[in-house]
């Protein structure tokens, strides 16, 4: 495709105006303000009037199949909405509802420019294959909760992973890797989580934990470890030195931060979900001033309850001016950084998360002609603070077209959306039924 006289956030999150882009296979093969000598090569010419191409999004942080619980378990707080509510409902789950929910939380993200995600969740094999038929991205991972001390080799979780390391990582040309996990400090052991990073370092896979989400989750770790804090257990027991992707960290101290900083960790933020299960406001500007790669997530679909990361990149830059009362934290630059550079390194994507010659087509397409969208004093600005997910008319992974104005070429969306549905029905009755 070859993007006509479009403007552009080019790799510094600049607009430029009157560009023109050329993508051949899956990469960005030409940025000029001129067309390239050769425009036959790169086929369909699209036209940019009225149009922005920015990086696709990056999904640090989310459990692609909890759409099945979007509005089912509301106004609890964490505990009682993890244990009375999502685990009686996940544990009625089985690996055909994963694929489907995943298809459909595939579908909102590219719906909302978003291509890639990072998601903690079980059944590996069901949400590989919806990510295969998507064309999307991921990092998957499976999220081992162990509280006997044993090592993660004697759990039956186990088998999932082995057969993920071997099988899932590098699918689909690479576009699916496969990570270390463990849900959180709260739900393992010293045993089983020492022996789960040690299975990380020696195949030298990243990890991916939630860390320090709530208040009482620290105040516990640091009973339950000496005084220990989460960040520095998983510091003791080696979780840091392999890549981390901390999700939530938002009850981390200054130690806890310069932690995060000196081992080079990803922290995933998510605004939404951490004010819905009123775990609190996450410390950003301290993290992103300490030099800590600050991406963004979503969370699940219990907790948000939707996949447009516009919204979370809007939070991101406002909450911590209201929260800690100075207007100049979270620049427009460094929330959109999140979204999408910050959660390609997240995921060991080096050459993606930027519109820049040589990166992987992973693209974005809004309509700026709404209201809402003039007039343009800055152009960043109005898409951190004015854009929303619904403006995306096109979005593309590696080359390849997965939405275009309302529609999904790799999916049938209509029988998706059927089959989640039904799923979540089938479910709800098995639980008044005490199956
Ligand atoms: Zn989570």
């Amino acid at each position: 495709m070859l993007f006509k006289d479009i403007a552009i956030l080019d790799e510094n999150f600049d607009c430029q105006e009157h560009r023109w882009v050329g993508v051949l296979g899956d990469r960005i093969d030409y940025i000029g303000a001129q067309a390239p000598a050769d425009t036959e090569k790169y086929g369909e010419v699209y036209d940019g009037e009225g149009r922005l191409l920015m990086p696709a999004m990056y999904n640090a942080h989310s459990h692609a199949p909890m759409t099945l619980l979007r509005g089912y378990a509301e106004n609890l707080p964490l505990q009682a909405w993890l244990e009375q509510k999502c685990w009686p409902f996940e544990g009625k789950m089985t690996g055909e509802d994963n694929y489907w929910a995943t298809l459909l939380a595939g579908a909102e993200m590219l719906r909302y420019g978003t291509v890639s995600f990072s998601d903690m969740y079980y059944h590996t094999p069901e949400r590989a294959r919806a990510v295969e038929e998507l064309g999307m991205k991921a990092n998957l991972c499976t999220s081992p909760i162990a509280f006997e001390p044993k090592p993660i080799q004697e759990y039956p979780v186990f088998d999932e992973m082995a057969d993920a390391i071997e099988n899932i990582d590098g699918m689909a040309g690479g576009r699916i890797k496969f990570e270390g996990c463990i849900h959180a400090e709260y739900t393992n052991n010293d045993v089983t989580a020492k022996s789960v990073f040690d299975w990380a370092k020696e195949r030298n896979v990243p990890l991916h934990i939630h860390v320090s989400e709530t208040k009482s989750e620290v105040e516990g770790c640091r009973e339950r470890h000496g005084g220990k804090s989460p960040v520095q257990w998983l510091e003791s027991l080696g979780a840091l030195d392999v890549p981390l992707v901390a999700a939530h960290c938002v009850w981390v101290d200054d130690g806890d931060i310069e932690i995060l900083a000196k081992h080079n960790a990803t922290v995933a933020h998510n605004p939404a979900s951490n004010m819905k299960l009123s775990s609190g406001f996450a410390p950003v500007a301290k993290m992103l001033d300490a030099g800590v790669n600050v991406a963004l997530g979503t969370d699940g679909m219990a907790s948000n309850n939707n996949h447009d990361m516009f919204q979370d990149m809007y939070l991101m830059a406002m909450l911590p001016k209201g929260n800690e009362l100075d207007p100049t934290l979270v620049t427009p630059k460094q929330a959109i950084t999140a979204a999408t550079r910050a959660g390609a390194l997240a995921q060991g994507r080096e050459d993606c998360g930027l519109v820049k010659e040589g990166f992987k087509a992973d693209l974005a397409v809004l309509d700026v002609t709404g209201v809402s969208w003039c007039p343009v004093n800055d152009m960043l600005t109005n898409v951190v603070y004015a854009g929303h997910g619904s403006d995306v008319v096109l979005t593309m992974c590696d080359g390849a077209v997965l939405y275009r104005d309302g529609a999904w070429p790799t999916i049938d969306v209509g029988r998706v959306k059927f089959e989640v549905a039904e799923r979540t029905v089938r479910i709800q009755s098995e639980l008044s039924q005490g199956e």
